[in-house]
């Protein structure tokens, strides 16, 4: 059973929870996990920043790993997604040309052994989940309220068009394209520089209406299991969502359309994204085919080099402002769940405003490592699914079979260390030893 005892609001009547003022840029998951994690610890005054004039997510599903379960257990969301989730019972490696199953996994003692098993859900399910819970906690969210810049001694919010804003404590968790990131590093010396990857994703959504005459399509919606096709310079990763009333595809592929536009997008069809997959087996051939009609979106893939700090005075950097990722373990939202947990479980236990700065000090020392080897991982996998045909593919083959019974994989989103490592540890019961040793 996941875990769903609520973080504890802070015991002690302490001023600091009430008054401290906490400006979150970014409505994103990471900026409303933090802003659930502080609310519900107690932070009267949590105010999220966020440009768009509403706030929402892309159409598209997200594995909930059982670290991020556990995370959202404690913020009391994850009961609120649960009629809408699915629980994968596990996942299949297949080959791309002619759908031979390579490595097949199952999750069923994933519950046993970490405490929460993978759910997978739609964006826009947890997003509102957590904005609801952000909301109902008492914070408060602006929209239209693009911040242009930080005053980092003053630790003041420059918003477009408004006098400055004066805060105790800024998180930016704006995104991959971090402003604040950018300002941060200037301020080092430093230039910041997000690296295109040359890879890019199509996100495809099918509802179940769609692929039920068909047998086998059928099967694929009607089993909770994640399918991955491997192939070279690309793979498809597939799962059902929304209790099996929808399907969802996410390929990563290597893109030379996309990589270096300034906005990191480029519309594509159906037609370019089928030539794209050509010679891949029919049985997701079938499944792209059933792709709406119109205009699609091929999103770049961008990473940053682990940073050399994600504090400057009282500004914090979080999610991906702080460790952007290829989605390749599934970790990129988890890590920014965990990052709100540790960060509001540091923060609560702070007596006066003195004892901040030695909080985002632990945040940093606690999450920064684990973070950034979490990227690392999520590179690694990129590299290994993504092999052209030949002796080094069929080695990586051979290991993927062998990991199946217990062998290290090529595939750390299935390699058994590596789940140990990302989803053994409770983070908020990390933070809570780590404080109590200071
Ligand atoms: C194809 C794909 C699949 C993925 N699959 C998974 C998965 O299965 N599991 C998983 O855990 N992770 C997954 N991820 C990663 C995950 O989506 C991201 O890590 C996570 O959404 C990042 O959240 P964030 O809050 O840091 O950033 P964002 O979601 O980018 O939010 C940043 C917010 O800040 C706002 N903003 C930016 N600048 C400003 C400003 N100056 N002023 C005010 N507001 C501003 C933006 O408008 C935005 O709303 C995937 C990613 C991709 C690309």
């Amino acid at each position: 059973m996941v875990a769903t005892a609520e973080m504890p609001a802070a015991v002690l009547p302490r001023a600091i929870l009430a008054n401290l003022s906490v400006g979150i840029v970014g409505a994103g998951i990471g900026g409303l996990a933090t802003a659930v994690g502080l609310a519900g610890r107690g932070f009267k005054r949590v105010t999220v920043y966020e440009s768009a004039p509403e706030v929402g997510e892309v159409g598209a599903g997200i594995q909930v790993a059982p670290n991020f379960c556990r995370v959202l257990g404690h913020f009391g969301v994850f009961d609120r997604l649960k009629a809408q989730a699915v629980r994968l019972e596990g996942a299949s490696v297949r080959r791309y040309s002619d759908n031979e199953q390579i490595n097949s996994t199952s999750f069923a003692s994933l519950e046993e052994e970490y405490g929460a098993p993978t759910y997978v859900v739609h964006r826009a399910d947890l997003h509102k989940a957590l904005l609801d819970r952000a909301l109902e906690l008492g914070a408060t969210l602006q929209t239209n309220a693009h911040v242009e810049g930080v005053n980092f001694e003053k630790t003041e919010l420059k918003l477009q068009g408004r006098p400055a804003l004066s805060h105790d404590l800024i998180i930016a968790a704006d995104g991959i394209k971090s402003g604040i990131r950018g300002q941060m590093m200037a301020r080092r010396g430093e230039v910041d520089e997000t690296i295109p990857t040359g890879e890019a994703a199509y996100r495809v959504i099918l509802p179940r209406r769609v692929m039920e005459s068909d047998p086998e399509l059928k099967a694929l919606i009607d089993a909770p299991i994640a399918t991955r096709w491997i192939g070279p310079d690309a793979h498809v990763v597939a799962y059902p969502i929304k209790a099996q009333e929808a399907f969802n595809i996410v390929t990563t592929h290597i893109s030379n359309t996309v990589g270096l536009t300034e906005d990191w997008t480029a519309r594509a069809s159906k037609d370019i994204m089928l030539k794209r997959f050509d010679g891949w087996t029919e049985t997701l051939l079938k499944c792209l085919r059933l792709a709406p009609p119109g205009e699609l979106v091929e999103w770049a893939l961008r990473i940053h080099l682990p940073l050399t700090g994600w504090i400057d005075n009282h500004t914090v950097l979080l999610a991906d402002a702080a460790h952007a990722t290829l989605p390749h373990i599934a970790q990129g939202a988890a890590q920014a769940g965990e990052d709100a947990a540790v960060l509001s479980t540091l923060l609560a236990k702070c007596q006066t405003k003195e004892d901040i700065p030695a909080a985002l000090r632990m945040y940093e020392r606690l999450r920064k490592p684990r973070a950034d080897w979490a990227v690392e991982m999520a590179r690694i996998t990129g590299e290994n699914l993504h092999m052209a045909d030949g002796a080094a593919q069929k080695a990586r083959d051979e290991a993927l079979k062998r990991a199946a019974a217990g062998g290290k994989s090529p595939d750390r989103w299935g390699d058994k260390d590596t789940q140990r490592r990302l989803y053994g540890l409770d983070v908020v019961k990390q933070a809570d030893q780590e404080y109590a040793r200071l």
